[in-house]
Order: C-alpha cells, then sequence, then structure tokens
C-alpha cells in the first residue's frame, strides 16, 4: 500500500473513530495497561433490561450478570436507529459502525443524518475483527452459538460479505479462518447436496477440515470426548433446538453452558491466551416470535454460560468478561394493556403463575398444530404445554393470525394469548431501539454508556491489538498495492470466484474467501481470506500476499 494511501488512509479512520474515542472513558490512560490475556464476549441477541427483569423473576434468585452490571450500549447502526444483529455485531466485533445486512465490512454509502458519509476507502471494506487480531497476536480463538455458525453475530467476528445470507461464503471463511473451537449449528453448509449437505458450489469443506487436523463432533457425548487440539462441533444441519425443546426434539446437543465450558477448557489451554465468543443467538428469535417460554429458557441459559465465564475469571484473574446484548427485540415489557388500572397491585403470581406451566416453545407448539390446523387441535396443544385453557375464538384467532404470517405462523400463540394469559406486552415482532445493559468483569473492565463501535475498540485494547494496524495487515486494496500489476476476478465458475493476480510476469490465484495463494505450482497458506467486494469490484489480499507477489 502507498505510503501516502496509508497516510491518507490512516488519516480518514482517525477522522471516523475520533468521535467515538475521544468522549468516552477509554480516553487516555487505558492504553497503556497490560493486555489481559482472555477476553470471554456473551451476546444475548435481542433483549433488554426488562427481559433480565422477568428472568430474574423467574428464577427467583439473582442473576449471574446482577453481579457485574457497568452501564449501557447505544446500538445504532450507520443507516438506522434500530439496528440489525450483522452491523451490530460488526461493531463489536471490528470497532467500526457499518449497516444493515452488512457483516464484518465498513458501511455503504447512504447513512443516517447523524453519521459522516464515509470515506470511499471504507465503504464495503473488509474490517479487522477482535478474533483474527487475536489469532495473530497468538491466541486461541473460539465462537460457541445456538444457531447456525454462519448466523449474523458469530460472522461478524471471522467472516467479511456484504449479505448476513450468504451462509456458503461464510462457513467457507470460518473454515479458512483456522479459528480453535467452533460450536453450535450449520453443518449443511459443510458439504454439498451429494453429501447431505446445501452447499451450492460443490465444496466439501468438511474434508478441509478434516485436512487441517480438526476434529469433528456432532453429538454432547462426542464434544465430552474433546480434550485437546482444534474440533468442529456442528450440532444441527440448521440452527440448534431452543432450549425448553431440546430435552425433547434434540436430547443429543449441548447446552449453551456446556459448550462454553467446553470451549473455555480447550482454549485455556494455548499459553497465549484466547479470545471467545458465545452467543444465546435465540433469545432474538423469541422475542421476535412474543415467546416468553422461549425467552426464559434461553435467557437463563446464557446465564449459566456467563456464569462458568466468570468463574474461569475469577480464578485466572487475566480474563476479561463482557457480556451483553446487540439491541432489543419484541419491545417486551412487564405490564400490558390489561394491568393498565391494575398495574401496582400485580403478584409474583400473576407475572410467572402463566409462564410457569409452558414448557414447549411456540415453534414447537406450532409444528404440533401444522398437520391439523383446527381450533380443537390448538386448544389441546395450547392447554397440554402452555397450561392455558383458551376458548374456540382465541383458537381461531391463533390460525388466522399464523395464516397471515407464513415464515413465522408460530408468532400467533405469543401475539394472541399473552396480552390475555399473562402480563406481559409486546410492542412488535421486530428489533428496537434502546440502549442496551452492558455487564463487564476483570482488568480493563470500564462502566458508562457506550456507542457500539467502542465495544469493539475496548476488546481490542484489551487485547492489546491496534485495529488499524491489523486492518492494513489483513486487507490490502490488492489493485492499489501492485503497481504495475494487474488484478482481475475469474468468475467462469460463480461459485467459486478466484483473484487473479499478474505482476512481473508472473500469475497468481487467490480463491475467495480462502487463505490461499497459489503460484508457479505452488499453495501457500497466508495469515488471513481473500475477500472480494462485488459492490466495488475491489479484491483484498494480506499484506504477506502481497508482498509474496511483488517480491518484497
Ligand atoms: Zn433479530
Amino acid at each position: 500500500m502507498s505510503a501516502l494511501l496509508r497516510a491518507r488512509f490512516d488519516m480518514r479512520l482517525v477522522v471516523l473513530v475520533a468521535p467515538l474515542l475521544v468522549g468516552s472513558p477509554l480516553g487516555t490512560a487505558r492504553a497503556a495497561e497490560q493486555p489481559v490475556r482472555n477476553v470471554i464476549v456473551l451476546v444475548a441477541d435481542g433483549c433488554s433490561s426488562e427481559q433480565y427483569t422477568l428472568a430474574r423473576w423467574f428464577r427467583g434468585a439473582p442473576l449471574s450478570v446482577d453481579s457485574i452490571y457497568v452501564g449501557a450500549v447505544k446500538t445504532w447502526i450507520a443507516d438506522s436507529v434500530i439496528a440489525d444483529s450483522a452491523p451490530a455485531a460488526t461493531a463489536y466485533a471490528t470497532g467500526y459502525r457499518s449497516s444493515d445486512d452488512l457483516v464484518g465490512i465498513g458501511p455503504h454509502g447512504k447513512t443516517l443524518s447523524v453519521f459522516p458519509r464515509p470515506p470511499a476507502e471504507l465503504v464495503y471494506r473488509p474490517l479487522a475483527s477482535v478474533l483474527e487480531g487475536a489469532r495473530l497476536s497468538g491466541r486461541a480463538t473460539g465462537i460457541v452459538v445456538t444457531s447456525s455458525i454462519t448466523h449474523a453475530t458469530p460472522a461478524a467476528y471471522f467472516a467479511h460479505v456484504p449479505l448476513r445470507k450468504l451462509d456458503d461464503d461464510i462457513m467457507e471463511q470460518a473454515v479458512h479462518q483456522n479459528v480453535d473451537v467452533a460450536f453450535g449449528g450449520g453443518r449443511q453448509y459443510l458439504v454439498p447436496a451429494s453429501a447431505g449437505g446445501k452447499r451450492a458450489d460443490g465444496e466439501n469443506l468438511l474434508d478441509v477440515l478434516k485436512t487441517r487436523g480438526y476434529q469433528i463432533v456432532a453429538s454432547r457425548d462426542e464434544m465430552r470426548r474433546v480434550v485437546s487440539g482444534r474440533v468442529f462441533g456442528l450440532f444441527a444441519m440448521l440452527h440448534m433446538a431452543p432450549e425448553i425443546d431440546r430435552p425433547h426434539l434434540a436430547p443429543h446437543e449441548p447446552t449453551l453452558e456446556e459448550m462454553t465450558c467446553k470451549a473455555i477448557e480447550l482454549l485455556a489451554q494455548d499459553p497465549d491466551g484466547f479470545f471467545l465468543m458465545v452467543e444465546a443467538s435465540q433469545v432474538d428469535w423469541a422475542c421476535h416470535a412474543n415467546d416468553p417460554a422461549h425467552l426464559l429458557s434461553d435467557l437463563l441459559m446464557f446465564d449459566r454460560a456467563v456464569a462458568a465465564a466468570l468463574e474461569f475469571a475469577r480464578k485466572d484473574g487475566r480474563t476479561l468478561v463482557l457480556a451483553l446484548s446487540d439491541h432489543n427485540t419484541g419491545g417486551m415489557s412487564i405490564g400490558n394493556a390489561q394491568t393498565s388500572d391494575t398495574y401496582s397491585q400485580t403478584s409474583v403470581d400473576a407475572l410467572l403463575a402463566p409462564l410457569r406451566t409452558m414448557d414447549r416453545s411456540s415453534r414447537a407448539l406450532w409444528a404440533m398444530v401444522e398437520p391439523d390446523k383446527t381450533p380443537e387441535r390448538v386448544r389441546h396443544v395450547v392447554r397440554q404445554h402452555w397450561g392455558m385453557e383458551i376458548g374456540e375464538d382465541e383458537a381461531r384467532q391463533i390460525l388466522t393470525v399464523a395464516a397471515r404470517d407464513k415464515d413465522n405462523p408460530h408468532n400467533a400463540f405469543g401475539e394472541v394469548l399473552c396480552p390475555k394469559h399473562t402480563v406481559l406486552g409486546w410492542t412488535t415482532h421486530g428489533h428496537c431501539g434502546g440502549d442496551v445493559p452492558l455487564f463487564a468483569y476483570g482488568p480493563g473492565k470500564h462502566g458508562g454508556l457506550y456507542d457500539a463501535p467502542e465495544i469493539g475498540a475496548l476488546t481490542a485494547t484489551a487485547l492489546g491489538l491496534d485495529l488499524a494496524q491489523l486492518n492494513q495487515r489483513l486487507f490490502v486494496d490488492a489493485a492499489q498495492a501492485i503497481p504495475g500489476g494487474k488484478v482481475t476476478i475469474d468468475q467462469s465458475d460463480k461459485a467459486n470466484p478466484v483473484v487473479v493476480v499478474e505482476v512481473h510476469g508472473r500469475r497468481a490465484r487467490l480463491p475467495v474467501n480462502k487463505n490461499l495463494l497459489q503460484i508457479e505450482g505452488n499453495e501457500v497458506a497466508l495469515e488471513g481470506v481473500v475477500v472480494y467486494a462485488p459492490n466495488t469490484g475491489r479484491a483484498y489480499l494480506p499484506a504477506q500476499a502481497i508482498r509474496r507477489l511483488v517480491g518484497r
């Protein structure tokens, strides 16, 4: 990268980030602090204070997060006051505010009026994450989720794509990022249809993992038998089961707490330390569905994963634990239209009794109703698994609402029944724009109100990482950095594009989404993945590849 470009780039970066840094407690002194050895970031996707309050009442005891409450995070993104999980996690992972649907890359040009237009270099540019930085610092890295590992939040920590639904590309980057531990769902994105999966590019990434020495596990028992080394544990073809349904529908799956404990056990064997991202992915889905049963089971399991991380951190003494959400979902409230006049006489029983009789998620309820969509069937299933005696009208209303929302028919149970049979209110099936609580423990912890990108900067500072430097090390704009070179994209195989670089009479091929440089019959493993940004036509390579190509 030319000195001029580097200077202009640094300048632009500082200009962009400064407003994020100066105001906050991150300020000055912290930078000098000895980097912590380990960082564990735990994300309860899509929830806020009201859901934690409900979980505490339901548990009947303090939550693990209660003791480490330190502040809050503002969640807006570059083009919306209400966040989507992809840019929200991108801010936490890279320290940059990005746009709707974008994973691990810079914002596009259309921004909120209050947010400055990004410099051209930053638009759709891949951004180095704290996980990539931790790996390059010699630490072990891990991802633990209850969704497919290709889902928006985990993906923002290891992938760089312009659309969160590009699961094949995201999984390809996951496999070529040398992450040490990956637990969650998404097995179908490892192999093509011919091998029982869903990959559209014919690639068999399971073979790639095996060649790279990974252990592959698919059940709790297999996971338990792993005592060291690198492991991919994908326990479902797509997403894992809601915690409340898991014992009934997927007893072979481990819990979030079990996966977190195993990941810490394996990663802590690295003397340089580790970075681990844990997500209770489905708290968000429960709130989208206005489903208190799914919400409570997955949020309380999240709190158990936090407890496991805290137990380790308290013993270790050099571990920073951050627990937070990416945004709120559903707008849940304790108190609803029917308590408008009686709210200050609401007993614990009025709050909890309707919830205690729920033993399945609304998704599981709908799966039981689906084959026989009659009011009788609905009443039977709701009586059986939500413990509610509902009228024929309500059952008919549930079927009507379900028919209206083909993608999420199960949303009907919460929408119809919560207002009448519980004291819980829900304002939307979507996300909300309020600040979310921040919990933190360990050296380098801070308090106060943060902007979302500051969480990324705070995590990087704690790990002793320089994000600007990492961006120059991992993602160099190839066309700009190779004077006299020719950079093209071979898309003869649309599903497997390749960056082709011709310079000094030499020709190299760098498959997109992988960390490989093929030149003169050799294949060189790179320290980062090759990214192609179709929106700008730019290709980004690790500086290591540039050096190899221009012979510096
Ligand atoms: Zn969501």
